[in-house]
C-alpha cells in the first residue's frame, strides 16, 4: 500500500528521493496542487470585499475550505481561524487569550515543546506577569502528567513531539486541567498529517496546526478554539475585514472567525489546505497508521543495531508517531545529514526548535527522520545505506 504515486515531487525523473523530512514540511499531492491551480486560474480574487463574480467565487471557495478543515477536526466551521501557520496560531492564542489572564496566573507547557509553544508564553509572561511552568519529560521523551498548580489557567502541549515522536496522553492532561479549571491548548503540528483529529473527543479548548506539514501549501495554518472562547477573546491583529464598524473614535470587532482574520487571509493556501483535509478524510487511516508504524519499527530496530546510536524518544511503538531522532556517537547532525543527502535521503539535523528538550538529554542536537503516508521500505533501505557510510566517515 503506498500513496507515493499521488506526489509529483517524489515521482520526478532521476534518482529516488527518500523524503524523511515530513516533520519539517510534507510534500503536496496532485489533488491539492489541482485545487490551488483551479482557484488561481478560475476564481482568483480577494475574498469578502467584492460583488463581482470572481470575488464571489473566491469567497465561496474560501468558505468551503473552512468547512473542509472543520470536518477534518469534527468541529464547527465558525470556530476555524485561518492563520499564517501553527506559530501564528499559538501567537494569536497567547496574545488574545493572554489578555484575559491576570498577573500571578500560570500557564503550563512542557520541556519537549517546539519553541513556537514556548516563546509566545515567555513573551506573554514578560508583558503581563503570568508565570510559565514546565512539566518535566521522562527518559523516553514523554510529558509527565503532574499535579498542576491551582493557579494554572492554561496547559499548552504538543499533541505529538516533533523530536521524540511521543503522542501525548491527552486524556490524563485534560482530566488534570479540568480539576484545576485550566484550559487546554494542543499544538497539533505533528499530529494532523497522520489522520483526522476528533477534537470533541479529546475535550480540549484550543488546537493549532500548520498547512505545510499537512500536505498543503506554506503560509497557512489554523487555530481552532471553542466558540465561547473566540467570543470572549479580543482580536489580535487589527485591520480590514475584522471589524463590524470603524469610526474616528474606535471600532467594533466582527464576530469570530472574521474577528481574528485581519487583512487579506492566505486564500489559496486555505483552499489547498481544505483540499488536503478533504482528501485525507477519504483515506484508510487504520492501514496508513499500520504502514507508518511498521516503517518506524524498521527504523527503531535498525538504529538499535548500530553501535553508538542512541534514539531520543520512546523505544517501542506504543503511543508513538513516525518521528525518530537519534544521536550517533556525538557526530554533528549536519554532517550526518550531508552524507545522507548524497544517498538521496532528506533528514533534518539540529535542535529542531526544541532546545529545552535537547538540554534535558545533554545534547546540542539530534538527527531526525520523520515519515509520512508516502514513505516506503525503499526509503528506509536508503536511510540505512546512508547511515552506514555516515558512521564509517564520522565515527
Ligand atoms: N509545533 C511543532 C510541534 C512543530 O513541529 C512545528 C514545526 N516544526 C511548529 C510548531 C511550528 O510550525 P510552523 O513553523 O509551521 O509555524
Amino acid at each position: 500500500m503506498t500513496l507515493r504515486r499521488h506526489f509529483p515531487l517524489l515521482n520526478r525523473p532521476g534518482p529516488r528521493i527518500a523524503y524523511l523530512d515530513s516533520g519539517a514540511t510534507a510534500q503536496t499531492p496532485d489533488i491539492v496542487l489541482d485545487a490551488v491551480r483551479k482557484f488561481e486560474t478560475h476564481s482568483r480574487a480577494n475574498v469578502k470585499r467584492g460583488v463581482h463574480r470572481l470575488a464571489e467565487a473566491a469567497t465561496e471557495a474560501y468558505a468551503k475550505a473552512r468547512e473542509q478543515v472543520a470536518a477534518y477536526l469534527s468541529v464547527s466551521a465558525d470556530e476555524i481561524v485561518f492563520t499564517s501557520g501553527c506559530t501564528g496560531a499559538i501567537n494569536l492564542a497567547a496574545h488574545s487569550f493572554g489578555t484575559l489572564l491576570k498577573p500571578g496566573d500560570e500557564i503550563a507547557v512542557s520541556e519537549l515543546e517546539h519553541h513556537s509553544n514556548i516563546v509566545p508564553w515567555h513573551m506573554l509572561a514578560t508583558r503581563s506577569g503570568v508565570k510559565v511552568n514546565f512539566l518535566p519529560i521522562d527518559g523516553e521523551g514523554r510529558v509527565v502528567v503532574q499535579t498542576l498548580s491551582p493557579r494554572t489557567k492554561l496547559v499548552a502541549l504538543a499533541h505529538v513531539s516533533n523530536v521524540t515522536g511521543a503522542v501525548l496522553d491527552v486524556a490524563a492532561i485534560v482530566a488534570e486541567a479540568k480539576r484545576v479549571g485550566a484550559r487546554v491548548l494542543l499544538d497539533g503540528a505533528q499530529r494532523t498529517p497522520h489522520g483526522p483529529v476528533d477534537i470533541p473527543a479529546l475535550g480540549v479548548d484550543f488546537y493549532a496546526f500548520s498547512g505545510h506539514k499537512t500536505f498543503a501549501p506554506h503560509g497557512v495554518g489554523v487555530l481552532w478554539a471553542k466558540a465561547e472562547l473566540l467570543d470572549a477573546m479580543p482580536p489580535f491583529l487589527g485591520g480590514g475585514e475584522m471589524i463590524a464598524s470603524v469610526t474616528t473614535q474606535g471600532f467594533t470587532p466582527a464576530k469570530a472567525p472574521a474577528k481574528f482574520e485581519a487583512g487579506t487571509p492566505p486564500i489559496s493556501g486555505a483552499i489547498g489546505l481544505g483540499a488536503a483535509c478533504a482528501w485525507l478524510a477519504t483515506l484508510d487511516w487504520a492501514a496508513i497508521a499500520a504502514h507508518e508504524l511498521r516503517l518506524t519499527g524498521r527504523l527503531l530496530d535498525g538504529l538499535r543495531a548500530v553501535d553508538g546510536v542512541t534514539v531520543i524518544g520512546p523505544q517501542g511503538l506504543q503511543c508513538r508517531a513516525p518521528v525518530v531522532s537519534f544521536d550517533l556517537a556525538d557526530a554533528h547532525p549536519h554532517d550526518i545529514c550531508q552524507i545522507m543527502d548524497r544517498h538521496g535521503v532528506a533528514l533534518r539535523g539540529g535542535h529542531h526548535c526544541a532546545q529545552p528538550l535537547h538540554a534535558k538529554f545533554d545534547l546540542a542536537g539530534t538527527t531526525r527522520a520523520s515519515l509520512a503516508l508516502y514513505c516506503e521500505d525503499a526509503d528506509i533501505d536508503l536511510f540505512f545505506a546512508g547511515l552506514a557510510e555516515a558512521k564509517r566517515v564520522l565515527t
